[in-house]
């Protein structure tokens, strides 16, 4: 492996990971097996022991797993990753390895829907006690720690308005109270977002948006900074299952070598598009980290070197206006997920938050006119035109 310390990102999106092999692939190879042949008794026995390095079984480490999760723990300035599943693999096995009963979470309350659901529905079985916040007001967070709070969870920028947490502020909270901090990085992914290098413990992604960046696999990472949380988080995965198959892992790492590449002209594009939709006359209100107008944009500046490519839009003719512009686009995907290379469009109160009801929505800034867009990487003037085709119709 290269020593990417000093490498530039894209280089090590390029780099980083490859496995040498006698046959001399250029890319590391799909390993599709389940388990790898001792040469006799007694080598079996050392890897067991673990004196010597090398292969037992796919779950526990495979080549091809391995080349992706270097690539990625490199591009995060970590120690090394975990490959798994799912993006909700990874947050059930960091939330499974740092908490046990009778410990203590705080949790930013504009997380993705799913995480706040494993801690409220699946956690508190097992004792573990929940409070959500708004952490992008650190007294909300100073207020809500406890003598057993052990970790601090944060999304930033947040599902869906994109408010944003300051990651280094918190990281200190956290080390008030001998709790780890933990980032879902996904939406900034590591090109414009690197929270080791602001304090946070353990980073975690849903590879299936910006790592993958082709909307064809499902997956997801943790990345820890240290041989000590290695260990734990390794034992953890390997008895919980769920890990990532040699395949998909392929597909992540061939995603991972144009990352830089689509992550900015994606944001190129947001910018544009941001700025257009300020200036619409059916546009009550844009949400961008890019824009002035962000309420955290100050915040934003200090902890991201970029903007992403997500935007939200509040527009005036609310509910049904959500509705009819999901009906009448064209160009834009009418899916959830983000970070593909592929602009997609969604309505969160008729449907990803269409289950929480509309008091809690609103609690949360989800208005009934909220439009969430990710930008994807068509020609700009195409996806300007679409969506001044498709207000039209409102
Ligand atoms: C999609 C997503 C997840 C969950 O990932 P899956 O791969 O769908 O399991 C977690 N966090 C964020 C911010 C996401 O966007």
């Amino acid at each position: 492996m290269h020593d990417s310390k000093n490498m530039g990102m894209d280089t090590i999106c390029i780099h980083a990971g490859l496995k040498d092999n006698k046959e001399g692939a250029v890319v590391t190879p799909i390993f599709q097996t389940s388990t790898f042949k001792f040469q006799n008794a007694d080598h079996g026995a050392r890897l067991f022991k673990g004196e010597e390095d090398g292969y037992i079984y796919t779950r526990m480490r495979n080549p091809t797993v391995e080349a992706m999760e270097d690539a990625v723990a490199a591009l995060e300035g970590g120690y090394k990753a975990l490959g798994c599943g799912s993006g909700m693999a990874a947050v059930h096995t960091l939330f499974a390895t740092v908490l046990a009963a009778g410990d203590h979470i705080v949790c930013c309350n504009a997380a993705y829907g799913p995480t706040i659901v494993i801690l409220n529905d699946f956690f508190t079985k097992y004792g573990v006690e929940v409070s959500f916040v708004d952490t992008s007001d650190l007294d909300a967070v100073r207020n809500a720690m406890k003598s057993n709070t052990k970790m601090i969870f944060v999304e930033t920028p947040g599902n869906p308005t994109l408010v944003i947490s300051d990651i280094a502020e918190i990281s200190k909270i956290a080390k008030q109270y001998n709790a780890k901090l933990a980032v879902d990085n996904t939406f900034m992914s590591p090109i414009y977002q690197r929270p080791f290098d602001l304090g946070a413990d353990y980073i975690m992604h849903s590879m299936t948006k910006f790592l993958n960046g082709h909307a064809d696999v499902v997956a997801g990472i943790i990345i820890v900074n240290n041989k000590e949380d290695y260990t734990k988080f390794r034992k953890t995965l390997n008895m919980l299952g769920g890990v990532i198959d040699p395949f998909n892992s392929f597909l992540v790492h061939r995603g991972v070598k144009t990352l830089g590449m689509r992550v900015r002209y994606q944001a190129e594009n947001a910018m544009e598009i941001a700025k257009y939709l300020e200036n619409h006359p059916k546009v009550e209100k844009v949400f961008f980290p890019g824009l002035p107008s962000h309420p955290q944009y100050e915040i934003g500046l200090k902890q991201m070197s970029g903007h992403g490519s997500m935007i939200a839009i509040e527009l005036k003719g609310g509910y049904d206006a959500g509705k009819k512009l999901m009906d009448n686009i064209t160009l834009f995907t009418l899916a959830v997920s983000l970070g593909g290379v592929e602009s997609l469009i969604q309505h969160p109160a008729s449907m990803t938050h269409a289950g929480m009801g509309r008091e809690a929505r609103l609690a949360g800034n989800i208005t009934d006119g909220l439009v969430r867009i990710a930008v994807g990487c068509e020609n700009l003037e195409d996806l300007i035109k679409a969506l001044e085709d498709g207000l039209a119709t409102v």
